[in-house]
């Protein structure tokens, strides 16, 4: 596949829960603005999902509706590879490398390891902790450049960068590209949560993320639920940070008069966050409505989604193992 010079990008969702806005507009919406220019690998990464210990028909199912839900969202799996995460069997060998090049510093300096020692302190095991050599492996495997994430995962494409240098310096070799985060927006997407507390998370409650399956009722009643003040009493004050996450919504799915029109009446000090939340509602239902549409069609298909899958893996596989044999080579090992 990286055979026409075409940059490389590879990036991933795990199947731990149900996809919202967050990993649509920080992952997926820009896979698929991607696939024309760029060689894109984009798989499930359903090894990342092991370390919260899921059972083995939860995985298989939410696995698939991620793959599902790539299709639906527009990627064309003619242009990419589609695949799986396990079915690519030179990815352990290689974490089992890079593993040797990564310290315990700065693996538990980490952030979302320092988190999950907080929120799951029962379940620490040693995938949370090298969760970013498996990310790093998930990218060099295809010898990829640019990463499309959201801003959470900006730090881990960082210390990827690092393993990377490391590795090529050690070994006196360039090798692999230097990772870097890549989104086709200014700044990497940051997805706020609903309730106006932190970034949109599969780990928060129902309530404060909008899924891409979400009927237009269930849209509705999440967004009219988003909080707000009485509005502001000085002319052109800055906004609450409650009050800019529903302009932030609205910046990504309504049009710029619409925009225009509430951004004058904040600033003229008469909106009414009712027919602001109203709007945002109606432009969400709307820009949402295609991809939900396309879920339920594909859902009824199974069989294709899993073809899909199968072809993906084999081309994933093809670029791996030529990427594993010239590792093998690199390290001193020998290629029989
Ligand atoms: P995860 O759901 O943690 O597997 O993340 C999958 C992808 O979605 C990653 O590229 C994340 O950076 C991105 N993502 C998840 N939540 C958000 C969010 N609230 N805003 C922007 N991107 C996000």
């Amino acid at each position: 596949m990286a055979s026409d010079n075409k940059v490389i990008t590879v990036s991933g969702v795990r199947p731990t829960g149900r996809q919202h806005l967050g990993n649509y507009f920080g992952a997926v919406k820009n896979f698929v603005g991607m696939q024309d220019s760029y060689t894109g690998y984009f798989f499930v990464a359903d090894y990342h999902s092991l370390t919260t210990h899921p059972n083995a028909a939860d995985l298989r199912e939410k696995s698939k509706n991620i793959a599902l839900i790539y299709l639906a969202c527009g990627l064309d799996p003619d242009k990419c590879a589609l695949y799986l995460q396990s079915d690519v069997q030179q990815i352990p060998e290689l974490y089992l490398i890079f593993n040797m090049h990564a310290y315990l510093g700065e693996l538990e300096r980490e952030a979302t390891f320092k988190e999950k020692v907080r929120s799951q302190p029962n379940n620490v095991n040693a995938g949370l902790l090298t969760y970013p050599v498996l990310m790093t492996v998930d990218i060099i495997i295809h010898k990829a450049h640019k990463v499309p994430v959201g801003k959470d995962q900006q730090q881990h494409v960082e210390m990827s960068r690092d393993f990377v240098r490391r590795f090529n310096n050690f070994y006196g070799v360039n090798y692999f590209p230097e990772p870097v985060p890549f989104s086709f927006s200014d700044t990497l997407m940051n997805i706020p949560s609903l309730d106006g507390e932190g970034k949109m998370s599969k780990s928060k409650p129902e309530y404060t993320c909008i899924y891409l399956e979400d009927t237009p009722d269930q849209i509705r009643k999440k967004i009219m639920r988003m909080p707000s003040d009485s509005g502001p009493t000085e002319p052109n004050s800055a906004k609450p940070p409650f009050i800019q996450n529903i302009f932030d919504l609205m910046a990504l799915v309504s049009s710029t008069e619409t925009i225009q029109h509430f951004n004058d009446q904040y600033n003229q000090c008469n909106i009414r966050y009712g027919d602001l939340k109203k709007q945002l509602a109606e432009d969400m239902v709307a820009y949402l409505s295609p991809i939900r549409q396309k879920i339920e069609e594909l859902s009824a298909n199974e069989s294709k989604v899993y073809e899909i899958l199968g072809d993906g893996a084999s081309k994933a596989r093809a670029s791996a193992a030529q990427t594993l044999r010239d590792v093998r080579e690199i390290i001193g090992f020998k290629n029989f």
